[in-house]
């Protein structure tokens, strides 16, 4: 037998925004444990903004597990919130919002910002640095400093052993801001897999000592970019099928749906949403072959193979829940009729 820790994480229920939490419980297994092996845990609700204080026990469901690279025999167990009796999904829990579905695919690129003493990491303590322009995939103290490519190269390991599908990093436009992106075939996959490698990342500013700002507009309104979560979506109907009929009865429902979508793809969004420095303005659709000042971004592939592939919604951002994102995604995609075997069935 081996004592393993199991690392069990959730999110809280603050608004608008919910925070990764974590406790350790200690458990002996033969071998490296199944999803089904693992108990449900409980924790006090009244401290994370999720019950009462009387009657506060709230129940954690293992959901997802990956091995933890940074600790002996440690394992990572993402958790679904559930109500006392352990079946009902809490308020907060925003997963199980998430139509099922095998064949849709996301890809969410996480941009954020390092940030030391209230400011990037690489700005002086009073005034800007040099203007952006060489910081997007640089390379140099100068143009990325001395410590961020070490924890951005740490965490890209830590998250590849944690068996995370990580597809790539690069260096963004500002300074102190950096990006990651994370591709996975399920409708939940890679929203746990984006929530797994926030945690890690959160973890690895503990050693040293720099934290992670998520904000989508850190630097207000100046010629300083905000930071984004595109959402790279698919289904199997999409890919396989698609046509151009579809794909604008698709792009209709969008429109339709434009204030639903706003409202999970994070706060503060007409800050950085505002039409300028490659956004569409957060209040009117638009789509576009491959044009980045559009909400949605048509890639060439996409016309080129009969109006099938992926398509890229450029609105969420950096302080999304990537699973409200893929739950709006799918609703909507969902209200469309596909007219015939589609991955996502039309509604009623
Ligand atoms: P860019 O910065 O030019 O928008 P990235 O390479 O950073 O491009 O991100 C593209 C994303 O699209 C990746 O996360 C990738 O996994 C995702 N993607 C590619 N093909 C598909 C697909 N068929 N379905 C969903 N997402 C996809
Ligand atoms: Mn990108
Ligand atoms: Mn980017
Ligand atoms: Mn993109």
């Amino acid at each position: 037998m081996t004592k393993y820790k199991l690392e069990y994480i959730w999110l809280d229920g603050y608004t608008p925004v919910p925070n990764l939490r974590g406790k350790t419980q200690v458990r002996e297994f033969s071998d490296f444990p199944t999803l089904e092996e693992l108990p449900l845990w409980g924790f006090d609700g009244s401290s994370t903004m999720q019950a009462e204080g009387r009657n506060s026990d709230c129940v954690l469901k293992p959901v997802a597990l990956y091995p933890d690279p940074a600790r002996a025999n440690g394992i990572l167990v993402m958790c679904e919130v559930m109500m006392p009796d352990g079946e009902t999904p809490h308020p907060s829990n925003m997963r199980a919002t998430i139509l099922d579905d095998d064949g849709a695919w996301f890809g969410f690129e996480q941009e954020y910002f390092f940030f030391k003493d209230g400011r990037p990491l690489g700005f002086p303590t009073s005034g800007y640095p040099a203007p952006q322009g060489p910081y997007y995939t640089g390379v140099g103290y100068k143009n990325v400093g001395d410590v961020a490519r070490q924890i951005v190269e740490e965490h890209l390991d830590l998250c590849i052993a944690a068996g995370i599908n990580h597809e790539g990093i690069n260096a963004e436009v500002a300074k102190g801001q950096w990006e990651f992106q994370i591709f996975g075939k399920g409708s939940k996959k890679a929203a746990d897999q984006i929530w797994m490698a926030r945690y890690l990342l959160e973890r690895l500013t503990e050693k040293y000592g720099i934290d992670i700002e998520y904000h989508c507009k850190p630097l207000g309104d100046t010629d300083w970019n905000g930071s984004g979560m595109h959402c790279n979506f698919s289904t199997t109907y999409l890919r396989e099928v698609g046509g151009k009929e579809y794909f604008e009865a698709l792009m209709a429902a969008f429109e339709k749906n434009l204030m639903d979508h706003i409202a999970v793809y994070g706060p503060d969004n007409d800050k950085r949403l505002t039409g300028k420095h490659e956004t569409a303005p957060w209040n009117k659709f638009s789509y576009g072959v491959a044009d980045r000042g559009a909400s949605i971004r048509v890639p060439h592939s996409f016309i080129r193979n009969d109006y099938k592939g992926y398509l890229e919604d450029r609105r969420p951002n950096s302080q999304g829940d990537p699973y409200q994102i893929a739950s709006q995604v799918l609703k909507t995609i969902a209200s469309v009729p596909t007219g015939a075997e589609g991955s996502v069935s039309a509604a009623a």
